[in-house]
């Protein structure tokens, strides 16, 4: 054991500040008591304030997965066709979970490069004149590639396209890291969840819902229980939950809201993209490229390696586990030992950055993998030429 910190440096879980972990140690509460509705409501309200809505959250004590399910079940009924995009590892999978719904999935193929093209997208719902599509889901940032979609511009094409279909996004891991606006995007269900960019741990998720999906789901067929709306909708305007909330992840949320709030939102995003710039800039002074090949799709939140021809992504991560007390984000399913992933979101400063990317060089050198020097040197003369006093 060394001392010092472990670097969660992982897109998600993210490393919880010490006032979240300390609001989280509060006493659980009465969640049928007067003084838990002050709490629900206050976590409620402090959410819409992050996803940018005015309109209706439901918070489950679930992982984002679960949030998937529920924006798909709430909306949908067995058959609908549903327009989804192969940007990754997430993407398919959330396509997986649709189809085993009994929906009827179109997964637009894609090259785990980038993200779902607009033109594409309007084209497709301009073919689709009987309007037999009934909604599109897009990934924000799709967190196996570190790829942000391009969602103005997707909206946009929908519009264009003149198209009924309802738009569901998942901001799991974008959330509090990348600028996100649910109202002002016409978007009608959000999925999120705690463990990313708002800086909790694991284990709460959530729909935010617009008036449109709200009306879709009164002739929604699909069957649902647990991760019915209708309950949720009816005790929350009480600051309630029809079953037992994640009490302590809530206080948590609260604190959270605060912490972003007091940074202030756009503060927040443009750490994100300050911090994402000067880890490229580390990747590419290593003459390493990044996964994603777009460069107005990088993502804020993390970057994906690709590791040169040959070289083993998961060795390297284990050599930095082992000798610099960093953990790194593994290449999922397809990308399995040919990417690693950076993540640089959620509670994160300038000097955690620049210790992970030493770590990172540092790594390179002790696993004898062949790479240009300076990286570290790169992403700090940046960061020093762009700080400004905390
Ligand atoms: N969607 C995205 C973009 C994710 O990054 C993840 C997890 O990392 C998920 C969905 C699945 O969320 P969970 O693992 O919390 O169920």
């Amino acid at each position: 054991m060394s001392g010092g910190s472990h670097f969660l440096q992982i897109p998600g879980p993210t490393n919880v500040p010490d006032r979240v972990l300390r609001a989280i140690s509060y006493p659980t509460i009465d969640h049928r008591g007067a003084e838990f509705a002050d709490l629900g409501r206050a976590a409620l309200d402090g959410l819409r304030s992050v996803v940018r809505t005015e309109g209706d959250v439901v918070l489950y004590p679930a992982s984002g997965t679960g949030a998937w399910e529920a924006a798909l079940v709430n909306t949908l009924s067995p058959g609908d066709r549903v327009l989804m995009f192969e940007t990754g590892h997430f993407g398919t999978l959330w396509a997986g979970v649709a189809h085993d719904l009994g929906l009827e999935v179109t997964l637009v193929p894609g090259d785990w490069r980038s993200g779902p093209d607009p033109e594409e997208l309007e084209r497709r719902l301009r073919e689709d004149t009987e309007h037999l599509i009934k909604a599109v889901a897009i990934v924000h940032n799709e967190t196996s590639t570190g790829v942000t979609s391009r969602l103005p511009h997707l909206r946009a094409a929908m519009d264009r396209a003149h198209h009924p279909a309802l738009l569901l996004v998942d901001t799991i891991s974008s959330l509090g890291s990348v600028d996100y606006r649910h109202d002002e995007w016409g978007v009608d269900v959000t999925v999120g969840c705690s463990q990313k960019g708002l800086m909790l741990p694991p284990g709460l998720s959530f729909n935010a819902i617009s008036p449109k999906a709200r009306e879709a789901a009164h002739r929604a067929s699909l069957n649902r229980s647990y991760w019915d709306w209708a309950p949720m909708l009816e005790a929350g305007t009480k600051g309630f939950f029809p079953y037992t909330p994640a009490t302590n992840l809530l206080y948590g949320l609260k604190e959270a809201v605060a912490m972003l709030h007091e940074e202030g939102l756009d503060s927040v995003y443009a750490r994100h993209r300050r911090h994402a710039e000067a880890t490229r800039r580390a990747v590419g002074t290593w003459g390493f490229e990044t996964q994603c090949r777009v460069p107005e799709e990088h993502s804020p939140v993390l970057t994906a390696v690709v590791m040169p021809d040959g070289q083993d992504a998961d060795a390297l991560r284990a050599a930095i586990l082992s000798h610099f007390d960093i953990s790194l984000g593994a290449g999922l399913s397809r990308l399995s030992g040919r990417v690693f992933r950076i993540g640089h979101l959620g509670s994160l400063n300038d000097a955690a950055l620049l210790g992970t990317l030493a770590g990172v060089e540092a790594g390179l050198r002790v696993a004898g993998i062949s790479h240009r020097s300076g990286g570290v040197t790169a992403a700090l003369e940046y960061l020093a030429d762009t700080a400004t006093p905390s």
